[in-house]
C-alpha cells in the first residue's frame, strides 16, 4: 500500500515515479545532455517507462537532441509534456528563454525546479532522468531538496584535467546526500585519450559505468535532432550505451 506522505523519509516524489537519475558535470561542453538523452532511449529500449527532464536551464539543449518542435500543452494548470519516441520530455527551454534564464537566482530556479516536478504530467514512469545544469548549483541542491533522487550519474571526459571538474561534481552530489551510481567516460578517443575517468573513479571509490567513444556520429544525430538513433541496430555508440543503462 502506499506510505502516507508524512511518513516518507524524504520530500514527496512526484506520484508514481520509481527512479530519478540526475546526470551532471563539472563543466559544460562533455556530453552531459548527450549521454543524459542517449541513456533515457536506453532505459525505454529496456522496457521502462521513462520521462527526461531537461534541467539545464543555462543551455537547454535536449529539445534540439530529440527534435521537439512547439511547446507542452496545459490542461488543468499542469503541463502535459511532449512525448518523443515514447519518452515525455519536458525542458526549461519550453518554458523561458536561455537569456532570461541565465540571471536567475536561487529562489526562481527553486520554484522552476517544482512546478516541473509536480506540475508536470508524467504520468506512471520507471525512470525519470534529469539532465542538470553543468557545475555545482542551485538547481540540483533545489532537486534534492523536492524529491529523493535514487542516484547521480557524473559525466566526464578523459583527460587528466578534467577530473578536477569531475571531483567537484562528485563532492556536490555527497554534499547534497545524492548517491553517486557512477562516472560514465565520454569522448574516448586518441585524440582525448583513454582510461583517465576511469582510473579516477577507481581513486574515488565510485562504480565505472562505461566509456562512450567519441564518434562523429553522435554530433550528428544530436544536432539534428535524432539522438534516439545512437541506439539503433548498427550505432557505433549503441553497445557501450545499453551498457551504461545495464548499470544504473
Ligand atoms: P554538455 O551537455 O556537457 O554541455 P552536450 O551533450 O551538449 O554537452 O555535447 C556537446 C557537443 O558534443 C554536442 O555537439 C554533442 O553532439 C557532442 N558530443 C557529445 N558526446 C560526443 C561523443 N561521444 N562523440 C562525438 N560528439 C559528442
Amino acid at each position: 500500500g502506499q506510505q502516507p506522505a508524512e511518513t516518507a523519509q524524504a520530500a514527496p516524489a512526484p506520484p508514481n515515479v520509481k527512479h530519478i537519475i540526475a546526470v551532471g558535470a563539472g563543466k559544460g561542453g562533455v556530453g552531459k545532455s548527450t549521454i543524459a538523452a542517449s541513456l533515457a532511449y536506453a532505459l525505454k529500449m529496456k522496457g521502462g517507462k521513462v520521462g527526461l527532464m531537461d534541467a539545464d536551464v543555462y543551455g537547454p539543449s535536449i529539445p534540439t537532441m530529440l527534435g521537439v518542435v512547439g511547446q507542452p500543452r496545459v490542461t488543468n494548470n499542469r503541463y502535459i509534456p511532449p512525448e518523443v519516441d515514447g519518452i515525455k520530455v519536458m525542458s526549461m527551454g519550453f518554458l523561458v528563454p536561455a537569456e532570461q534564464a541565465v540571471v536567475w537566482r536561487g529562489p526562481m530556479l527553486h520554484k522552476a525546479v517544482r512546478d516541473f516536478l509536480f506540475m508536470v504530467e508524467w504520468g506512471p514512469l520507471d525512470y525519470l532522468v534529469v539532465d542538470l545544469p553543468p557545475g555545482t548549483g542551485d538547481v540540483v541542491l533545489s532537486l534534492s531538496q523536492q524529491l529523493p533522487v535514487s542516484g547521480g550519474v557524473i559525466v566526464c571526459t578523459p583527460q587528466k584535467v578534467a577530473l578536477l571538474d569531475a571531483r567537484k561534481a562528485l563532492n556536490m552530489l555527497g554534499t547534497v546526500k545524492i548517491a553517486c551510481r557512477g562516472v560514465v567516460e565520454n569522448m574516448r578517443s586518441e585524440i582525448f585519450g583513454s582510461g583517465g575517468a576511469e582510473e579516477w573513479a577507481k581513486e574515488a571509490g565510485v562504480p565505472f559505468l562505461g566509456a562512450v567513444p567519441l564518434d562523429p556520429s553522435i554530433r550528428i544525430t544530436s544536432d539534428d535532432g535524432r539522438i534516439g538513433e545512437n541506439l539503433e541496430e548498427g550505432s557505433p555508440v549503441r553497445e557501450p550505451l545499453l551498457a551504461i543503462a545495464d548499470r544504473l
